[in-house]
């Protein structure tokens, strides 16, 4: 069955450069494009809206304020630890990512922010916190997404990228 536009279920193959302040952060080509399953947030809430829809062959300019990416930077996303209780507190650098298990067990990933004498400041917003995002997008190809993939909410063409884990579903 063909699937003519971008609609919750489909599985869009889509082109794409992503480019934040002037950078480019990540691109797909029409000939290894990005798979993503609409409607399950597989990516950024402005991006998706904007592709609801859409049709192979339609090409468009998005861009996404944070409040529809990865939100605020919020100032207060930060936590000091004393590097006496850090096992490898001298490999520690800024801008390195780390990850920091709360008493419950849950693992939080953040970047390094600042070292002082006695702690270290890590910053848990998401990398691109308040950053507006602009994205070229080529839609290249619609499918129906299979029962599995609607399922588990991705598409499993590319399981690497969405970090399969079978074993917890
Ligand atoms: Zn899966």
């Amino acid at each position: 069955m063909a699937v003519d536009t971008i609609r919750d279920g489909v599985v869009v193959s889509m082109a794409y450069v992503l480019t934040v302040d002037g950078e480019e952060l990540s691109r797909a080509t029409a000939d290894e494009p990005l798979e993503y399953l609409h409607g399950a947030e597989n990516i950024v809430p402005g991006l998706e809206a904007a592709l609801a829809g859409k049709k192979v062959g339609d090409k468009l300019s998005v861009t996404v304020p944070p409040e529809d990416a990865y939100g605020e930077y919020d100032e207060d996303d930060m936590d000091e630890f004393d590097l006496d209780e850090i096992p490898d507190a001298k490999n520690l650098e800024p801008g390195m990512v780390v990850e920091v298990e709360d008493e419950e067990g849950y693992v939080f990933v953040g970047t390094v922010q600042e070292i002082t004498n006695d702690a270290v400041v890590v910053d848990f917003n998401p990398p691109l916190a308040g950053k507006t995002l602009n994205f070229e997008v080529e839609v290249v190809g619609l499918r129906e997404a299979n029962e599995e993939e609607l399922e588990h909410g991705h598409p499993h063409s590319l399981d690497d990228f969405y970090d399969e884990d079978d074993d917890e579903e």
